[in-house]
């Protein structure tokens, strides 16, 4: 069987190609390794945004790129993505004076594309809209308004795009080989199906190497001889704690850290994520964990600008993720590096797109196949990506938490229509025993861990109740998939295990 285009990764860059190819009229298929959006891609801090961060390193087409791509991807997915204000508070003149600026420059770079129009506050209504915030020295606050998603949900509607419009799509197929001709050009893939077990080869016209922070390693599969170096990788971590410390409806930019960073703490969910960190590690993994360090710099952080004191002890889940970044030149700092896709073309010719930001995954898909077309291995065909309506699509309110689903919610309260199990899968969880049989038939979950981690949020909103739902989970999904009683224990098992690392401390310290 031989495809137009195969896609290696299942991200939000690989899904973000796979949809473009696809409705492109491409015939395409897509290839993950673990399950979709394992890797960085559901460890992102959920800002749709141009990077308001980036204005400080004068990175003004990068600013503008992620702010016209902020406005496709809002109008894109309006059940996954939606506005937000945050709001960043002064502490001195000289503070003022940079966020008037900056902020002022952000609304003019979004130009048409602004989702709000900035405000800025004294110390008495800065207080209003965030009583947590710490009194002390406040000056007062300005508000701006950029995006904010749920990152797998995102993912999933992607994948559902991708295969009504013809695509395929497998998770849990790994690439371990690459096929030439005798002109040493790549003509193919070598798939395992982790599973079942099984490998098997796919011919391609084209094959697109998406696979993050782990380019490299498709790429020493290409020319075993010469190790790669493109792609660097830093760790961001996050924490997620009870909405109480800091309730409103605007998130918190907090403007400067001792390392010179921007720190967010975002209302989702219900709950709040505090982060990012942004640590250079040496070696690129799929889960990496989060140090006490990186922790405790949270904490202390969070702590100086809110009233009542976080403790360790008060996170319900911790996660953290590698950016996959275009390796620069000369050596720096990680969060100096700047957050650019670029496509690189292997003389076999495999194409890898790597850096960029969940934000702009349309336009870096676009840019591969625009890419692929100008080397003539795709005939031409038009993007229609800017104005694609993605799988699910509505502007009807629908309740939270069943919002996510969009206008596919129909389907779901059929199922749950059909069930005896009317119940939530934890009482303190949002999600109902329904969504699991979905997410098994529609989602394409094959694990415990792909329904509470990546189709519900289960385990990034209170890793202990996940791992309490984990038994719920397996018995729905064993009914439903034909699995028995070892199964289920199997996969108990292993979701306890990998919940761990997202629990900060564990009950018997
Ligand atoms: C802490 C943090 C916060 C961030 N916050 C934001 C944010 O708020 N907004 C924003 O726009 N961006 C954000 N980003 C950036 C964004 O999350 C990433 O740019 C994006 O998710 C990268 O997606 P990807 O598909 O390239 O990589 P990944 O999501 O890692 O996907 C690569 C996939 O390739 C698969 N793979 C690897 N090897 C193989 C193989 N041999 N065969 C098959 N599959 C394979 C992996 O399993 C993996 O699933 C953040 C990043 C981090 C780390």
């Amino acid at each position: 069987m031989s495809y137009d285009v195969i896609i290696i990764g299942g991200g939000a860059t690989g899904l973000g190609v796979a949809v473009e190819a696809a409705t492109r009229g491409y015939s395409t298929i897509l290839f993950e390794a673990n399950d979709f959006g394992s890797g960085t891609s559901s460890k992102s801090t959920k800002l749709v945004h141009g990077g308001i961060r980036y204005l400080e390193n004068f990175d003004f087409a990068l600013v503008k790129e992620g702010l016209n791509e902020r406005a496709t991807f809002l109008n894109s997915a309006p059940h996954i993505a939606k506005v937000q204000g945050y709001l960043v508070p002064f502490y001195g003149l000289w503070d003022k004076l940079k966020y008037f600026l900056g902020i002022k420059l952000y609304d003019f770079l979004a130009s048409g594309k602004k989702l709000g129009s900035s405000v800025f506050l004294n110390k008495k209504q800065a207080l209003k809209l965030a009583p947590e915030l710490n009194p002390q020295s406040l000056r007062g606050g300005a508000v701006y308004y950029d995006g904010q998603f749920d990152d797998t949900r995102m993912l999933i509607t992607l994948l559902r795009t991708f295969l009504q419009h013809g695509g395929q799509a497998f998770n849990y197929h790994e690439i371990t080989g690459l096929i030439k001709n005798d002109a040493l050009k790549v003509i193919g893939v070598r798939v395992h199906d982790k599973l079942n077990n099984n490998f098997f080869d796919i011919q391609g016209k084209v094959i697109i190497n998406a696979t993050g922070v782990m380019t490299d390693s498709i790429l020493d599969l290409d020319q075993p001889e010469t190790p790669h170096k493109n792609v660097t990788a830093a760790r961001g971590s996050h924490i997620v704690l009870d909405k109480k410390f800091f309730d409103s409806p605007h998130a918190l930019v907090i403007p400067k850290t001792i390392d010179d960073r921007i720190l967010f703490v975002l209302p989702w969910h219900d709950k709040i994520v505090v982060g990012t960190t942004d640590i250079m590690v040496d070696q690129p993994c799929l889960e990496p964990d989060a140090s006490d360090l990186e922790i405790d710099f949270i904490l202390d952080t969070l702590n100086k600008y809110t009233r009542s004191p976080v403790k360790k002890t008060d996170i319900l889940s911790v996660f953290s993720g590698l950016r996959p970044l275009v390796k620069p030149a000369h050596k720096t700092n990680s969060a100096k590096i700047s957050r650019k896709h670029e496509i690189l073309y292997s003389i076999s010719g495999i194409i890898s797109i790597v850096g960029g930001k969940w934000t702009i995954y349309r336009l870096m898909g676009e840019d591969t196949i625009n890419f692929a077309i100008s080397k003539s291995l795709l005939p031409p065909s038009k993007s229609i990506s800017q104005n694609l309506h993605l799988f699910g699509y509505t502007k009807d309110k629908i309740a939270y938490p069943l919002n996510v689903y969009g206008s596919d919610v129909t389907v779901l309260k059929e199922i749950q229509k059909e069930m005896s199990n009317q119940d939530k899968l934890h009482p303190e969880l949002p999600y109902y025993a329904a969504e699991v049989i979905y997410q098994v038939r529609f989602e394409m979950a094959k694990t415990v861990e792909d329904v509470l981690a990546r189709r519900t949020r289960a385990l990034f909103l209170n890793a202990r109740y996940a791992m309490e739902a984990a038994i719920t989970v397996a018995r729905l999904m064993a009914k439903e998939m034909g699995k028995n009683e070892y199964w289920v224990e199997q996969q108990v098992e292993q979701f306890h295990a990998y919940a761990a690392k997202y629990v900060v401390v564990s009950e018997n310290k």
